[in-house]
């Protein structure tokens, strides 16, 4: 990616080396592993809230763009994000509420409970946040075999398409609908918003040649079939709750391809 020309997100909270705080120790979290990345489903986040008594007001850190290496370049794309879906809300005349991105390592309270960074990156719509433990790239890179800053680039977009999906009001229009195919396809609507980004993202100069193959490389890695094949041993298709790998990488190419979010409709025909 070639970020120079892309001022870096004041909306950043670091949070590593904080903790979670509250005096909260590992042994006292119930957690379910999910072996899922890319944005577990909310409620599971909220189920695990509650398993350790509630929600307790999360700390804040303060806010800026933090000036190493690796979260300058989170919060450059996270700049890119903003920039480009405040001009898509501004078409249709309405503003785009910036998310907050934390960065944190090994677990980490949030609007939706508590979280361990073995469940991946994930969105909160109760906080707006989206929550991303650095370690996760280095995984994407050396377990997933799906290296390249556009790759972790498109984890983040994918999270930030599920903040639009809460303002769209898409997400809480799902509320209440729990099932698997329900949760496929926000995610595949989530995958095409992060595809609407990197298709504005290349207009802007930002992509080098190969980024797109990148991304495409890590949507097939953490495919739902991939997973479970290398998990269980075989392929369980009615427990799919992101999608396979084919359905991530055709709804990631569509809005890469189209840059508009309009294309993105997974809810309109058979996803
Ligand atoms: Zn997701």
């Amino acid at each position: 990616m070639q970020l120079g020309n892309q001022q870096a997100s004041g909306n950043v909270e670091d949070r590593r080396g904080m903790g979670v705080g509250g005096g909260l120790g590992v042994g006292g979290i119930v957690v379910a592993v999910i072996a899922y990345f890319l944005g577990f489903d909310p409620n599971s986040a909220i189920q695990v809230g509650e398993q350790v008594g509630g929600h307790k007001e999360t700390r804040e850190a303060p806010k800026g763009a933090p000036t190493d290496d690796m979260g300058q370049f989170v919060s450059r794309v996270l700049g890119s994000t903003e920039r480009v879906w405040g001009d898509v809300f501004k078409r249709s005349g309405r503003e785009c509420r910036a998310p907050t991105l934390v960065l944190y390592d090994r677990q980490v309270r949030s609007g939706c409970g508590v979280a361990q960074s073995a469940m991946g990156p994930f969105y909160c719509p109760n906080d707006e946040k989206l929550y991303v433990d650095l370690t996760f790239f280095r995984e994407l890179q050396q377990r997933f075999k799906a290296p390249g800053d556009f790759a972790q680039a498109y984890v983040i977009a994918h999270e930030v398409g599920h903040h639009v999906q809460k303002l769209t009001g898409t997400m809480k229009r799902m509320e209440g609908a729990h099932s698997n195919q329900d949760s496929v396809r926000l995610e595949l609507q989530a995958d095409c918003y992060a595809g609407v980004w990197g298709h504005a993202a290349g207009t802007l100069n930002q992509l080098d040649p190969g980024d797109a193959q990148e991304a495409l490389n890590a949507a097939v890695a953490i495919g739902d079939d991939r997973l479970q094949q290398q998990a269980r041993g075989r392929v369980v298709p009615e427990a799919f709750t992101h999608g396979s790998s084919a359905q991530r990488v055709q709804w990631l190419k569509r809005g890469l391809e189209s840059g508009n979010p309009r294309d993105c409709d997974t809810f309109g025909g058979s996803a």
